[in-house]
């Protein structure tokens, strides 16, 4: 059972490992202090690490935690490619940057949103435009934010999670949750009201270090979607595209990318499009490295318990520790084998970057 002192513990044993680790290797570290305070109370980071030469024109930069607890795994990945010196430090044709803990409070917090309730890819969106609507998600509102909750509730999902599939397919379900919200702050799938401080940070952290830069790759680390321990680079893009001509050739078939035309919804407001647009005369590829841990229902599951916890129950109680447990397991992969398969997909990932430029 995952009580707030185990989640104090670990979030600080992962940031202790990252930045030991890149202490090492050699890399410069800067630790940015987020306003609120994690689990008994300890202050909350994203650091941000760097090597190589700040003055080249590229830059490989990779970032774990957008999802809060989904960073466990992309922390990991971080230490050991720091441990294993992957990136090279004393390269000077090329800039590297890595981002632990892009919400930390979610992190921290073993949630997948931030401290505003907001899914972090659903935030990066213009919002001097009018706001994304979703009309699918409100047939699925009630569903996925019960106001009670016990642990038969997971079968009342499936159930109706089946029932759904079997009408409208499985496609147009994904769409209709994983589309995303801007109306009900207390909900799933929440985009916000304006930008959120992890975005704000990023965006600080990307003029800073893209000023000189003529090209970039930046890869996300996700856990969550597709099957467990496989990972799967994705953005999006048209083939015809530089950018996706370029991923195919540095990553081949690890990289799948889904055809921009397909779900316009789906695309709304993540992160690395964003990248991609704020410096769009530049040669940007921005990637999720999304690795596979549960069946979709159970993921779903998890999210939609620990909505309940942090809007109507008691992080600090017996269900609130069985909850935060079913988030780990939604979101983190404990069999050893299947991390061991996950980091060698990240090693091969990154040696590619590495050996395109
Ligand atoms: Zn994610």
């Amino acid at each position: 059972m995952i009580n707030t002192t185990l989640m104090a513990e670990r979030y600080q044993s992962a940031r202790d490992l990252f930045l030991s680790n890149a202490d090492k290797a050699g890399w410069e570290a800067h630790s940015l202090l987020h306003p609120l305070k994690g689990p008994q109370g300890i202050d909350l980071y994203t650091d941000v690490i760097h090597t190589g030469n700040p003055d080249s024109e590229n830059l490989l930069m990779i970032s774990s935690g957008t999802h809060g607890i989904e960073g466990y795994l992309g922390s990991e990945i971080q230490s050991r490619l720091l441990a294993e010196n992957v990136i090279a430090p004393d390269r000077s044709d090329r800039h590297a940057v890595m981002v632990h803990a892009v919400n930390p409070y979610g992190f921290a917090w073993h949630r997948r949103v931030n401290e505003d309730n907001i899914d972090l890819n659903r935030n990066f969106i213009d919002f001097d435009a009018p706001l994304p609507e979703n009309e699918g998600y409100e047939a699925f509102r009630a569903l996925l934010n019960p106001a009670e909750w016990d642990e038969g509730y997971e079968e009342k999902l499936k159930a109706e999670a089946a029932l759904a599939i079997e009408r409208m397919g499985l496609g147009a379900l994904f769409k209709s949750v994983s589309g995303g919200q801007y109306e009900h702050p207390s909900c799933i799938q929440y985009g916000g009201q304006g930008p959120c401080w992890s975005r704000r940070m990023m965006e600080d952290v990307w003029t800073q270090v893209m000023a000189n830069k003529r090209r970039a790759t930046q890869i996300d680390l996700h856990t969550g979607l597709g099957s467990p321990g496989q990972g799967i680079l994705m953005t999006y893009g048209k083939d015809e595209q530089t950018r996706i001509k370029r991923a195919r050739a540095m990553w081949q078939d690890i990289f799948v990318s889904p055809p921009a035309e397909t779900d316009d919804t789906l695309t709304t407001g993540v992160l690395g499009p964003h990248l991609e647009e704020m410096f769009a005369d530049r040669d940007i590829l921005a990637v999720v490295l999304e690795y596979g841990t549960k069946e979709p229902v159970d993921v779903l599951h998890a999210i939609a318990a620990d909505n309940w916890l942090h809007h109507h129950g008691d992080v600090d109680s017996e269900r609130g520790a069985r909850i935060k447990q079913l988030m780990l397991d939604a979101f983190y992969l404990s069999d050893t084998a299947l991390r061991e398969k996950s980091y060698q997909r990240a090693r091969n990932v990154v040696v590619a970057a590495e050996n395109a430029g």
